[in-house]
Order: structure tokens, then sequence, then C-alpha cells
């Protein structure tokens, strides 16, 4: 496989749920304290290790994964930190400032957290062969700027969709797309213990649900949490 970032061959597997945070939630993993993944094909798959196939995706070259993505990487496990240390009723509706969640260069590192999403956004649509052309994504990472269709939001789990605090998953990719073929609307879904992010690509002109209240680097200087509804 070529890395999708880049074009050269395709060699680490990005963590598709990242390790830092899957190891704050489940302190040790091991055989005999092993984590669910959750996905809509995967349900309750055992994993004994936060190094597992399951968790990661092949689909980038080891320096894209590693130098070329390091600042996003660093802005997502700032975000987490935070959001980790809130209680859920918090993280069900609040906001929080970005020049409060990263003080110094605060837009830089916005837009490196916009484009962790962006990221993991590709490796999921190389890895499910889902139709969609990345030329977009890779030229936002290459760049440094932001992909302009990419929203993100936040907020508190619904604990009986998760299936309690001790779990992570990600969900399948629902897309809908235009009659040429272009998406439309496309949008899935992290979560990580009482965290739920849902990650979305909205063409120009889409008025979306989902979109109401998320995120997007140029648009927003502060992050709205919210209670997501239960499906
Ligand atoms: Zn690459």
């Amino acid at each position: 496989m070529k890395c999708w970032i880049c074009g050269e061959e395709a060699t680490t597997g990005e963590h598709l749920l990242k390790a830092a945070s899957l190891r704050a939630l489940f302190t040790t993993v091991s055989q005999t304290r092993p984590i669910f993944y959750n996905s809509e094909r995967k349900r309750n798959k055992r994993l004994q290790s936060i190094d597992s196939k399951y968790l990661k995706s092949k689909s980038l070259c080891a320096r894209c994964n590693s130098s070329r993505t390091q600042a996003a990487d660093r802005a997502f496990d700032i975000l987490m930190s935070y959001l980790e240390g809130l209680p859920s009723k918090v993280l069900a509706q609040s906001s929080v400032r970005m020049n409060r969640l990263f003080p110094y260069c605060t837009r830089a590192q916005s837009v490196q957290l916009h484009l962790y999403f962006v990221k993991l956004f590709g490796c999921l649509v190389r890895e499910g062969e889902v139709p969609i052309d990345l030329g977009d994504f890779s030229a936002a990472i290459c760049s440094g700027k932001p992909h302009p269709d990419i929203y993100v939001a936040i907020g508190a789990m619904d604990r009986a969709i998760a299936g309690g605090s001790g779990t992570a998953g990600l969900s399948d990719m629902h897309c809908d797309f235009y009659k040429d073929g272009k998406p439309a609307f496309v949008a899935w879904f992290m979560h990580m213990g009482d965290v739920c992010i849902q990650v979305m690509l909205a063409a120009a002109g889409e008025h979306r649900d989902g979109l109401i209240n998320s995120w997007h680097p140029s648009r927003n200087k502060r992050l709205l949490l919210r209670e997501f509804p239960k499906e």
C-alpha cells in the first residue's frame, strides 16, 4: 500500500485510537485485563495490547506518520488530557476557548489539532476502501493549512451506547454521495471513555444537523462541548 499523504511506500501503522489516550484510559492492558474494541463490524473484539493490529492502520509512510504529523498528534494529546479531566456533566455542556487549550501559538496549534482529525479520517478512508479522493486531505497536511470541509464535534458519550466508561471504539463511516460520486456528507465517531468525538466532511452548502456547534479552526475560537443525542 502507498502512503496516502506523500505516495511513498506505507510502512508504519497509525494508531486509529491514539495510544497515549488509550494508555491514560486503560492503565494496563494485558491478557488478564484486555480492552474491548467496538466497531460495527467487530463487536467487543478482545484486545490484549494497545499495539494490537486492530487499532492500527497501515496506510502511512514512516515520515508522514512521525515527523510530518507530530505536532498534530501533540495537539490531540493536549485536547484529550483536558477532556479526560472534566466531569461528564461538564463534558456534556460547556465550552473551552482555544487560547485556554493552547496558550501559545493558539492559531497554529488549533490547525494542528484539526489536522490530526484530517489524518485519522484519511487513514480510515484508506483502510475501509471508502471511495473518497484524499487529494485535499494530503494537501492540507502537507501545507499545514486546514481542510475547508472537515468539522469536529466533541462531547459526552452516552454510556448506554458506549457500554460504560472503560470502552473505546470507532464507528463505521456513514456516507452520502452526490450523483457524480463526490462526497456530500460523511460522518464517523470515535469514543474513548466518556469522550465522544464526531468527525464530519461536509461539502460547501451542506447544512446538516451534525454541523451545529461543530468546530473548524478557521471559524471558531471556542470549542463547544455537547451531549450527543441518543441514537
Ligand atoms: Zn508519506
